[in-house]
């Protein structure tokens, strides 16, 4: 998997949730389909009296998830900014073309009152259920960073080899020079391991 995939996989599936954050720090989700990607930047619109534009003034953070058939979740997580004003007209007429429906939202003038925000930072988080085991990968792309996430074997592991039993998986091989290792990108997160682990060896990052 690679980042271009997963853009071209969110292309795909159309219709994305789209989360923000409110004034009192609650999520907000919407479905939203007028999405312009631009090789990694992902351009949207949305009408500036909305809260959903007010959101995006106001805190910014934004996280976009989308469901495949192949039982693929992609999740984009960034930091939107509203598109300078000398390029506003250019990209919302790039994606009124490619969403013609828009024109029938806002007709003739009233499309004034959009405004096009884009993401040019952000991490993707793939994860693939239809694989055995599950296939997780981690992307950054822009000047975002990723933060580590799941769970890791600590030194004080003695070996007993309970986690790599109560896996589903089969995520925990035996390491070296640590006696057993999580494979990343096979994990769910699911905690039994950290649940089971007699001597509290196993760390949630
Ligand atoms: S259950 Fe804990 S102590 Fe046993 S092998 Fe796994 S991490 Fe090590
Ligand atoms: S968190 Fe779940 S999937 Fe990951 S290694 Fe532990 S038991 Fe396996």
């Amino acid at each position: 998997m690679d980042v271009e995939t997963c853009l071209k996989k969110l292309g795909y599936v159309g219709i994305l949730n789209f989360a923000t954050v409110d004034e009192d720090g609650a999520p907000q989700v919407r479905n939203i389909s007028a999405i312009h990607y631009e090789g990694t930047d992902i351009y949207f619109l949305t009408a500036r009296g909305k809260s959903f534009a007010r959101q995006l003034y106001r805190d910014g953070r934004v996280q976009i998830s989308g469901y495949t058939r192949f039982k693929e979740t992609i999740r984009l997580s960034g930091q939107a900014f509203e598109v300078p004003q000398d390029e506003q007209i250019k990209w919302r007429d790039i994606l009124y073309k490619e969403q013609p429906y828009l024109e029938n939202v806002y007709p003739g003038e009233s499309k004034n009152i959009d405004t096009m925000f884009v993401i040019k930072d952000y991490t993707i988080e793939y994860f693939c259920l239809s694989t055995r085991p599950i296939t997780r990968e981690y992307f950054a792309v822009g000047n975002a960073v990723l933060k580590p996430k799941g769970y890791i074997i600590a030194d004080k592991c003695i070996g007993c080899g309970k986690c790599t039993r109560v896996c589903p998986q089969g995520a925990v091989n035996k390491g070296n020079p640590k006696p057993f290792v999580i494979r990343q990108n096979n994990c769910l997160q699911c905690g039994n391991c950290f649940e089971n682990c007699p001597v509290q060896a196993i760390q949630r990052l």
